[in-house]
């Protein structure tokens, strides 16, 4: 993980990059930070910039061999440990038999939240921990030499749940890790971590997001509008997990609502039609123009479906069955005539035309163009 993987948050990653370029890396460090923020993630950068082998000025280089194990996750000297429950697939869960899922967790979402682990695993009714056993083990493994870094770094996933127990024997290597030996804690709850834990550990505070990084990470990496990053990073407060989640929630809902009209456009039943117009004339007119781009983004897929196959384009399995069954009924000519019709109505409700005829006349015309020889 690199620290320009993480939006914002420049004044933690410039702490952090400092501490390594003053030489000054404490061995026991605490990142903390509420659910939604960046913890995990900066306690990952920072390992993958402190054994990265060219390094940057700002960053890891993210090409060296040491860089490309700490991004999936699988180098030797990387000891992970998060909580854990038996699953039906592990029935003596620990952190070990269970990392290739919470690799898989972070290869998937980025961001992630507790909730987010617990489906993973699917143990919803279970109370996930760290075992005391898993502490233990640690110890046996930081004991034995670095394989191949110059640093072994133990990160450890939500600290609160590990128990009394599995904190009390950590605490020695706490105090005096074997050589090269650095512990990353992530607590999401420090006023439950054990008063010993807190005053052997450097805490790192990370501050949630603020509105700002949330909104342009969802429009530089998310395509998301200006108008939605604003308000979905607003709702978010702060929590980038929370912020995927409604972004994704709003997608989905008007995707399927687009699909629904299209549908009812080819099928040309007037009173759905006229419901759906009411429908979509209700919602902002950013939406308004969102639906219009969604639905000329069907056409086009779907003629190249026709076209070239799936090859050429990313959908997943519920896109991809409706512009199947669309690719049978448009070609060329049709479609050229429906983006004429949508950015017609595009251009009708920028200039603040009642959007209810808009959609609705939109819609008497893509029918009549379903229903066109050509
Ligand atoms: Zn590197």
């Amino acid at each position: 993980m690199l620290f320009a993987q993480i939006p914002g948050l420049t004044e933690i990653k410039q702490t952090l990059i400092q501490s390594v370029h003053n030489n000054h890396v404490a061995h026991a460090q605490l990142f903390a930070g509420t659910s939604g923020s960046a913890a995990f993630h900066l306690a990952l950068a920072y390992a993958t910039f402190i054994n990265c082998e060219d390094k940057q000025t700002n960053d890891a280089c993210g090409r060296c061999p040491s860089c490309i194990k700490y991004s999936k996750l699988i180098h030797p000297d990387l000891h992970l440990l998060f909580p854990v429950a038996n699953t039906d697939a592990v029935k003596d869960a620990t952190a070990d038999a269970l990392l290739p899922a919470f690799r898989e967790l972070v290869q998937e979402r980025f961001f992630f939240s507790f909730q987010d682990w617990i489906e993973k695993l699917d143990v919803e009714n279970k109370q996930l921990t760290i075992k005391v056993e898993e502490s233990r083990t640690i110890i046996k493994k930081i004991s034995l030499k670095a394989y191949e870094a110059e640093y072994k770094v133990v990160l450890i996933w939500l600290q609160e749940l590990m128990g009394t127990e599995g904190s009390n024997a950590l605490l020695k290597s706490l105090e005096e890790p074997p050589a090269k030996t650095i512990f990353l804690l992530v607590s999401e709850q420090p006023d439950k971590l054990l008063t010993t834990i807190l005053s052997r550990t450097q805490r790192i505070t990370v501050r949630p997001f603020t509105d700002a990084e949330i909104s342009s990470f969802l429009m530089d990496h998310k395509q998301v509008s200006a108008a939605d990053a604003t308000r979905i990073a607003y709702l978010a407060n702060g929590n980038i997990v929370e912020a995927l989640r409604l972004m994704s929630d709003e997608e989905q809902d008007y995707e399927s609502k687009v699909k629904q009209w299209l549908r009812v456009c080819y099928t040309g039943n007037i009173p759905e039609m006229i419901q759906w117009s009411e429908t979509f004339s209700a919602s902002p007119r950013e939406n308004q123009k969102s639906i219009l781009q969604f639905a000329l983004s069907i056409f086009r897929d779907s003629l190249m479906y026709k076209e070239v196959g799936t090859n050429l384009i990313r959908l997943d399995s519920t896109e991809n069955d409706l512009i199947s069954k669309m690719s049978a009924v448009i070609d060329f000519d049709k479609v050229a005539k429906m983006n004429t019709s949508l950015n017609d109505a595009y251009a009708q409700v920028e200039r603040n035309i009642n959007s209810k005829l808009v959609f609705l006349d939109t819609s008497f015309q893509l029918f009549k163009i379903f229903k066109s020889v050509t």
